[in-house]
């Protein structure tokens, strides 16, 4: 049997749709109005104050190349090293074996309930629901993925999962959903943060299995890397007696040296922070000191597939900033969930159908389409990865597996033959022109059928009145 790819929502439909209907919710626009174009500014300030950014982001794309030309080589001396300081590693080919893996070792403890540090891998497996399912609850401990899991909702940012929600709603959904919350609660921010807290230290003090993802596994040590803002991520990470971590292969870097410059990269392009608050680093097990057992859960789910691909796999180096997201006229308007996976925005519409990496899945099949090709994330991105490359390598693939009768691939045989005659092509333009009756205000809105499926999502500029080939001919005569 099949197990399907926990990497798209279930039911989640193509992104067109799902961005029609995000459209239509204007609260939805101004939350992320509010918080992205915040974000943009503070990012290009921090930035701005390192005269060598540039070379950090070169070096930062050159470290993340070397990794993933040598990966087997780093992945075993990562494991080689973890195993060496007391920690255990195991190795998971897809979400069904990674789940299947933490469910085993949380039910060896005999324990029912753990606490979380906020982890993509994690959401990407679905490990949530998995572990429900096996009688387990997981408590999100990030103050953001707690009011998305309190309110049975769905994450829509890399960094900031509740970007969609305002101060009025997560009171809402704590007073409906926190069982200790205080009777008083008011939709102050710091009101929000104190019920968030009192209620997750009861949750810390209590727990005795952690799991947590991983920003970056150095080889040379087998040392973890955590980096966070609130502190919760070290109160995962060192008051459990086991912890669990599950870490793409990808994040791996070789050495110390190397980890310093993403920790320069890393929180200016996601919090516009010089320096991000907490850094938990630990290394296999310290007797009498934090978790007494370690285990390590590598993670490929698509990985390796997209490493094959010579254009695809630069999305690889991408250390989740999210600083493409909050610079996207896509994503701003629209929001994560329409991207309807757990990685949305321009890393999600690259990134998403390579895990998936199924011809068929329409939704995934969607997302190289859910972009301007503006280039704006490509500009920001911190390793550099050609978000705008990606996307019309990924739509070709598209293209090419549909079938030869798709109105899209008859559409572009036509244009071919068009274009492959200067006297078909100069004859379409003049009765193109036609088309400028059907304009208003320089733009068409609605063309007949088959040219309403592209006016029906785009607006079209109205034809010039002369072509330029009319024009040189009529101003140069047969020069
Ligand atoms: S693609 Fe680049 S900008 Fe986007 S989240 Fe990844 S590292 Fe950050």
């Amino acid at each position: 049997m099949v197990v399907r790819n926990p990497v798209t929502w279930l039911g989640t439909p193509a992104f067109p749709k799902a961005a029609k209907d995000a459209l239509a919710n204007t609260q939805l626009r101004r939350n992320l109005r509010n918080a992205t174009s915040t974000i943009r500014g503070k990012r290009a300030a921090a930035v701005a104050e390192l005269p060598d950014w540039e070379r950090l982001r070169a070096a930062g794309a050159a470290i993340k190349d070397e990794v993933l030309a040598n990966l087997d080589t780093y992945l075993i001396r990562l494991e080689a090293a973890v195993t060496a300081r007391g920690g255990t590693v195991h190795w998971a080919r897809d979400a069904a074996e990674a789940n299947a893996i933490a469910l085993r070792l949380i039910r060896a403890t005999g324990e029912t309930e753990v606490v979380k540090v906020k982890s993509m891998a994690t959401a990407e497996i679905g490990l949530n629901e998995a572990l429900a399912e096996g009688g387990v609850t997981a408590i999100e401990t990030d103050l953001a993925e707690l009011i998305v899991q309190l309110g049975e909702d769905r994450p829509s940012h890399i960094l900031v999962p509740a970007i969609h929600r305002n101060r009025a709603e997560i009171k809402e959904i704590f007073q409906r959903a926190m069982p200790d919350v205080p009777a008083d609660l008011t939709s102050e921010p710091r009101a929000l943060a104190e019920a968030a807290r009192r209620h997750l230290r009861r949750k810390f003090l209590s727990a005795k299995v952690a799991i947590s993802g991983a920003n970056f596994g150095v080889a040379e040590t087998g040392s973890i890397v955590v980096v966070e803002s609130e502190g919760n991520g070290r109160m995962c990470l060192t008051l459990p007696e086991t912890l669990i971590t599950v870490m793409g292969i990808e994040k791996v870097v070789p050495s110390w040296p190397d980890l310093e410059v993403f920790l320069q990269l890393l929180p200016r392009s996601s919090t516009a922070e010089r320096m991000n608050p907490y850094t938990s680093v630990w290394t296999g097990v310290t007797p009498g000191d934090g978790p007494q057992a370690f285990h390590l859960i590598l993670l490929d789910n698509g990985r390796t597939a997209t490493l094959a691909d010579e254009v695809g796999r630069q999305s690889l180096r991408c250390i989740r900033c999210s600083a493409c997201l909050n610079v996207c006229p896509v994503y701003e308007r629209t929001g994560g969930e329409a991207y309807g996976s757990v990685y949305p925005g321009p890393i999600g519409a690259i990134l998403t159908p390579q895990l998936v990496n199924d011809p068929k899945d329409k939704q995934a099949a969607s997302l190289p389409f859910a972009s301007s090709l503006c280039g704006a994330c490509y500009e920001v991105c911190p390793v550099s990865i050609n978000i705008p490359e990606v996307l019309t390598h990924l739509r070709a693939r598209v293209v090419e597996n549909k079938s030869s009768l798709a109105p899209e691939a008859i559409a572009m045989r036509a244009l071919a033959w068009v274009m492959a005659d200067a006297k078909r092509f100069e004859r379409a333009q003049q009765a193109g022109t036609l088309a400028r009756f059907l304009g208003r205000d320089g733009k068409i809105t609605r063309l007949p059928w088959p040219g309403s499926k592209w006016t029906d999502v785009r607006d079209v500029p109205v034809p010039p009145a002369e072509s330029f080939r009319s024009w040189w001919r009529r101003t140069r005569g047969d020069q």
